[in-house]
């Protein structure tokens, strides 16, 4: 039987809006569960850029992006969010003026109220189609560079033709003993001024470039990669010896089930009311990149006070009968961690 948990909020995402709003429906004495379909909190900060600096969070004039989610996660955990990660959600059903948000585990969570924080929807990355691939993944195939120093001294083999792919070359032949980037064609897609580092250092040597050529298949034991095998369209192969193999080949995003939901939609995001972030059914919100009104700025700072003016207008629906007095953080104080 599917298992079942109760609590008062439930978020969709676990990107840096849906995080910060575990703190503002803490903050207002709401328990929250979040669920994301990616196996680790942060969103496009964590999957996309997790090295990148931020320029525009108030207070932190540069601040990495794994940080920023590293921050986030500490303000939200004295309010003891429980996290669904790796699971995506699926259904949405109401029961008696509660809402069963049903995830692909078949895991069902009631809450009075959900807060869809999802982004640009559940997102993961485009897969080679190589046989047994999923044996590798997290020790020898990585979507995304979680930390670079990872692959310190390591013969990592970097496959497409896009920026992620050549930015991370020219990152890694800094700190990899060996870096193999395979294209299928001589033409990238990336900034021409990282096309032309590339081609610097693979004239220097510090990066070999294997084109054109495609992955093939994938050779190791147990998980651990030993090598990388490619080839040309007529079907002649080369064998790289290899740690790892980083295939970007983007990311598919997708609404999923989102669209769905019987909520008003404008070109992909959901229509909310700006001064509630209320959706167009009683008890869903929408906040962050998902959602849209006329002057929506798609920012992490705007997401933040979104997720505030949601925290406050879900109060009554958690509470009734029990008023609200604003009060200031300052004022109020957190829990102990
Ligand atoms: C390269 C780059 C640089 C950027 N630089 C800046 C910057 O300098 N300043 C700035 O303010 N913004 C910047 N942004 C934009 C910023 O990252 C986004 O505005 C922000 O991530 C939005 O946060 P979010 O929490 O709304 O959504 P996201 O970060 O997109 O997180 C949403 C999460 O929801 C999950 N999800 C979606 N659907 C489901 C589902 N059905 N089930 C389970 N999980 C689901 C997804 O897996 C995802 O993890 C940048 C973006 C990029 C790509």
């Amino acid at each position: 039987m599917a298992e079942r948990q109760e609590t008062d909020v439930c978020i969709v995402g676990a990107g840096p809006v849906g995080l910060f709003a575990v703190f503002e429906c803490g903050m207002l004495k709401m328990r929250c569960h979040v669920v994301d379909a990616l196996d680790m909190s942060g969103g496009q900060c964590a999957a996309l850029y997790p090295e990148k600096p931020i320029y525009d969070i108030p207070g932190y004039p540069a601040i990495d992006a794994a940080a920023l989610i590293g921050k986030l996660e500490e303000q939200a955990a004295p309010f003891h969010p429980v996290y669904h990660l790796g699971r995506q959600v699926e259904s949405l059903t109401e029961e008696n003026g509660r809402w069963r948000i049903g995830l692909d585990d078949g895991t069902a969570i009631g809450a009075r109220a959900v807060i869809i924080a999802a982004g640009v929807g559940a997102f993961g990355p485009n897969k080679p189609p190589l046989p047994g691939i999923e044996a590798y993944e997290g020790r020898g195939v990585f979507y995304l560079v979680k930390r670079r120093e990872d692959f310190r001294g390591k013969r990592v083999v970097i496959a497409g033709g896009g920026d992620s792919a050549v930015d991370w070359a020219l990152s890694l032949a800094e700190v990899a003993a060996q870096v193999y980037m395979i294209h299928r064609r001589p033409k990238f897609r990336a900034a021409p001024e990282s096309v032309t580092r590339l081609e610097a250092l693979a004239k220097a040597g510090r990066i070999e470039m294997v084109v054109p050529y495609q992955l093939a298949r994938l050779e190791g034991e147990g998980g651990r990669l030993s090598s990388v095998i490619v080839a040309t369209l007529e079907g002649q192969e080369r064998v790289l010896a290899a740690d790892a193999l980083l295939p970007f080949f983007g990311l598919a995003m997708n609404l999923g089930p989102i669209a769905g939901w019987d909520l008003e939609l404008e070109r992909g995001h959901i229509r909310i009311d700006p001064a509630t972030c209320a959706a167009s059914r009683p008890g869903i919100f929408a906040i962050g990149d998902i959602a849209t009104y006329p002057g929506k700025l798609k920012l992490i700072l705007c997401g933040f006070s979104e997720a505030a003016m949601a925290a406050h207008a879900i109060y009554p629906l958690v509470h009734p009968g029990e008023a609200l007095h604003f009060e200031y953080s300052t004022t109020k104080g957190v829990p102990a961690g």
